[in-house]
Parts: structure tokens; C-alpha cells; sequence
């Protein structure tokens, strides 16, 4: 079953006004659990604003986006956003820490919302930053970490709710090209795992890695042919 269903999804900024931007037209994708997809296209074609929908930040001007089956057009501001922290882990470019907490308060930060009791929260991200393979880096600040190791707390961050859906917006793009292929080999174990991973590249040996390619141009998203 497809854990991201959209259906003639479309968006546009500033509607009925002179600034009016037509940034989606009429999306229909489908990605299943346990898929690894690229998203590439030029800047402005409208990946973010893709991005934005399908991480439950943003609701669409039309069309229809189902979230692990969930209509998120039937939810309040509120439920939308509970949504978001049980569905979605995010991952950024620039990894997006908190320079003055060290890497478990970091990791356990997204819970902090979410009535977990605060032993547990430390529990859980002790586990997190484990699996990324950081667990002797527990007490060390962003400052004191590589880029690579910032992007694992990062990615332990984002599974700390244990999400089906992880949305990586130029996971790499800071980063060494090995340091790079490190954190794709982190995807694609999460992926084996049955995570589906959505990226964002304007690298084609990182979209290489990936099940699925699309490209977006002019706020319209295009499978490609994957070489097998
Ligand atoms: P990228 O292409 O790397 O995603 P952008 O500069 O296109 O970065 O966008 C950065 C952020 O600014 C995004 O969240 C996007 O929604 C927002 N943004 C982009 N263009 C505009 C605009 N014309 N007006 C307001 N916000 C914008
Ligand atoms: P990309 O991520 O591919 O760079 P975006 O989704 O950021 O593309 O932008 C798609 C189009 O929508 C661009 O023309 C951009 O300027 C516009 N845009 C993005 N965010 C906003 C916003 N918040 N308000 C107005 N226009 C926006």
C-alpha cells in the first residue's frame, strides 16, 4: 500500500494577486513503504514546496495528499501537525542542530511535545543515536562533531518517533562525497528497514542510489527511467 499517495496535487502562492506563483500542477505519486526516491529538478521548480506538503508543513491549494493513508485535508492545524510528529522525521542540509544542547538532548528534542515521560525520551534517544552508530557521542555538542557525525544525530533526531517517513532535503550536500556515500549507506539500511526515503538532490550519483527518479520542472513532477 502506498504510505505517500497524492492525487492531482497543486499549490499556488499568493492566488487572485499580481505576485500569483503557480509552484505544483496536478502531482500524482505514489511510494510505497520501504522505497528510497529521489526528487531532482532546477531551483524553483517547486521540490520544497512539494516537500512542504508531503511533510505535513503546508496544506495544498488542490488536490488531495493521503499521509500513511490519513487525509490530511480532513485535519485541523493541530492534527496536522500530531500527524506530522508521528508520520514524518525531517533531515536537512545543514543538519540543523542546537549548538548549546549536545547530541541525546538533540535527538530527544522532537518528543518533547509528544507526553513521553523524560526518562524514557533519553531512553529511546540513547537507542536513536546507537543505531546511527553514535552512541559514545552522546554528551558532545554539535561543535565537537564531524559533518557526517552532525547529519547521524540529525538522522537519529528524525527517527526518535519512529516515523515511516523520512524527507531529507539535500541530506548530503554539506558533506565529503565518502562522507556522503556513508549517510546514503544510513538510508538505505533505514530503507531495508522499512522506512521509505524521500530525498531531494541536484546530484545525480546521489539520486543513483535511489529506487525511484523523479525530476521536477515547472512545478511538475516527471518519473525517469532508472537504469537497473
Ligand atoms: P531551495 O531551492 O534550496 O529549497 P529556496 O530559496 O527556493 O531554497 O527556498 C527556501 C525557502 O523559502 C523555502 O521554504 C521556500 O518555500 C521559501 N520561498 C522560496 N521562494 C519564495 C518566495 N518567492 N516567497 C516566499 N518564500 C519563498
Ligand atoms: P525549489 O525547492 O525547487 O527551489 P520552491 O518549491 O521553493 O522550488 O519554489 C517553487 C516556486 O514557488 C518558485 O517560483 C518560488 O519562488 C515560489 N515559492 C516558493 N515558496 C513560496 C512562498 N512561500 N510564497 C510565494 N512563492 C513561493
Amino acid at each position: 500500500e502506498a504510505v505517500i499517495e497524492t492525487r492531482a496535487l497543486g499549490k499556488v502562492y499568493s492566488p487572485g494577486t499580481e505576485a500569483e506563483v503557480i509552484a505544483l500542477q496536478a502531482v500524482d505519486l505514489r511510494i510505497g513503504r520501504g522505497e528510497f526516491v529521489a526528487i531532482m529538478g532546477p531551483s524553483g521548480s517547486g521540490k520544497s514546496t512539494l516537500m512542504n506538503l508531503i511533510g505535513c508543513l503546508d496544506t495544498p491549494s488542490s488536490g488531495q495528499y493521503l499521509c500513511d493513508g490519513v487525509d490530511v485535508a480532513t485535519l485541523d492545524a493541530e492534527e496536522r501537525a500530531a500527524l506530522r510528529l508521528e508520520k514524518i522525521g525531517f533531515v536537512f542540509q545543514g543538519f540543523n542542530l542546537l549548538p548549546r544542547m549536545n547530541a541525546l538532548e538533540n535527538v530527544a528534542m522532537p518528543m518533547g511535545y509528544a507526553n513521553v515521560p523524560r526518562e524514557e525520551r533519553l531512553q529511546r534517544a540513547r537507542e536513536a543515536l546507537a543505531s546511527v552508530g553514535l552512541a559514545e557521542r552522546a554528551g558532545h555538542r554539535p561543535s565537537e562533531l564531524s559533518g557526517g557525525q552532525q547529519q547521524r544525530v540529525a538522522i537519529a533526531r528524525a527517527l526518535i518517533n519512529r516515523p515511516p517517513i523520512l524527507l531529507a532535503d539535500e541530506p548530503t550536500g554539506a558533506l565529503d562525497t565518502k562522507t556522503g556515500e556513508e549517510i546514503l549507506a544510513l538510508f538505505k539500511r533505514l530503507q531495508a528497514e522499512d522506512h521509505t526515503v524521500v530525498l531531494i538532490t541536484h546530484d545525480p550519483d546521489v539520486a543513483a542510489h535511489c529506487d525511484r527518479v523523479f525530476a521536477m520542472r515547472d512545478g511538475e513532477l516527471h518519473e525517469q527511467e532508472v537504469a537497473a
